[in-house]
């Protein structure tokens, strides 16, 4: 199977075509002009086109099925070469605003949320991803064309800047290298250009790895599913806190790089009777104080067989407050497309008889 030309950064690209700066002219086609096949890379001399074309393959991934939610989001299931399938969320974080005379008066938000793995090897007994077993890595370009492929198919102009949370399905930390890389590809100026700032990589915890990416120094943020606050109901939720505990990873994310006006995010997945209580709320505030801490809450979103129930409104909003009162900055995730298939790996799983 032939590899895709998305798997290079433009470095390592511009050590395999002749002359190098080949590799700019290669990127502002790929990236910025969308081209649709190396035949229309214009200014690039024929022969090397042709033998571009003989190696590599331009987009490594299929369109299998759209999802279009009310509030502008919208969900891919993506087929890759070797006919497996992930999936990726466009999410409109706010909508154009539109003068009386018609003009933007306000551009649109964008942030696309990838996949980095097929399936998890993680194992998470409140998530749909898990269910499925672990199938592969992505490779980085199979990474970086989510974001591609999803700025194509809706016409997003290539200035455009988007934000990238690795949240899809898999666990980022869990394919490291190919994650690394796939940061370097978004970032480069002649490429996609979203830089370090603008992405975000979600991570279930594997300290060990949370230090290596800081020592990386790629300048991403990195938000924690930490769901839990004591060891006990975090290593049922999440099996492998028996490795890496919370206490492991609170050391890790106090030697991770932040910019100094940043907060580090928490994310808190409210499971109902299981860590909704005020108790919860008191010791997430002692564990997290003296860290630069911001706390995302996240309803439990339940699905067929789902082991776990959707917390109420009502002691969502009381543990948020207990949060703000006691200095703690916390946001409720708004559930985006959550009248499609909301949480990670559900799309995948309505389509499986399918695919
Ligand atoms: N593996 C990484 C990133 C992918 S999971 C991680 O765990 O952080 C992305 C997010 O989806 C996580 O914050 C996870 O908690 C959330 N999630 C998984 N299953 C969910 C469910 N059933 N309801 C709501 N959120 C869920
Ligand atoms: Fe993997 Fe994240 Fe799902 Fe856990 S929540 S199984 S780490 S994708």
């Amino acid at each position: 199977m032939k590899p895709t030309i998305l798997d290079f950064t433009k470095d390592e690209l511009s050590k395999l075509v002749k002359p190098a700066f080949r590799a700019k002219q290669i990127y502002g086609w790929i990236y910025t002009s969308y081209a649709k096949s190396f035949n229309d890379m214009a200014n690039i001399p024929k022969t090397l086109r042709q033998d571009l074309e003989e190696k590599y393959k331009l987009m490594p991934l299929s369109i299998v099925n759209k999802e279009l939610s009310d509030d502008g989001t919208i969900k891919y299931l993506f087929c890759l070469p070797d006919g497996k399938t992930m999936e990726a969320v466009l999410l409109l974080m706010k909508p154009e605003e539109l003068g009386d005379d018609g003009e933007v008066t306000s551009e649109a938000r964008y942030t696309v949320c990838v996949s980095t793995q097929v399936g998890c090897k993680v194992g998470c007994t409140f998530c749909l991803t898990a269910k499925g077993g672990f199938t592969r890595d992505l490779t980085a370009g199979e990474i970086v064309a989510q974001v591609l492929a999803i700025k194509i198919d809706n016409n997003i102009p290539a200035a455009k800047r988007m934000n990238i949370v690795y949240m899809g399905m898999g666990e980022p930390l869990d394919n490291l290298d190919n994650l690394a890389k796939a940061i370097e590809i978004f970032k480069e100026e002649d490429g996609l250009a979203i830089g370090g700032k603008r992405q975000t990589v979600s991570t279930s915890g594997l300290s060990t790895k949370i230090d290596k990416l800081g020592q990386m120094d790629l300048g991403v943020h990195i938000a924690i599913s930490l769901h839990a606050v004591d060891d006990e109901l975090r290593s049922e939720l999440i099996p492998m806190n028996k490795a890496h505990n919370i206490n492991s990873i609170i050391e890790a994310v106090k030697r991770f790089p932040i910019d100094t006006r940043k907060r580090v995010m928490f994310e808190y997945l409210v499971i109902k009777d299981k860590n909704d209580d005020l108790g919860s709320a008191k010791k997430l505030v002692k564990l997290l104080s003296d860290i630069k801490a911001k706390v995302n809450l996240i309803f439990f979103n339940p699905y067929e067989g789902s082991p776990y129930e959707r917390p109420s409104v009502k002691s969502m909003i009381a543990f948020q407050d207990y949060l703000i009162t006691h200095g703690l900055l916390c946001t409720i995730r708004q559930s985006k497309g959550i009248d499609i298939s909301a949480a990670c790996g559900q799309l995948k799983e309505k389509n499986k008889g399918e695919y």
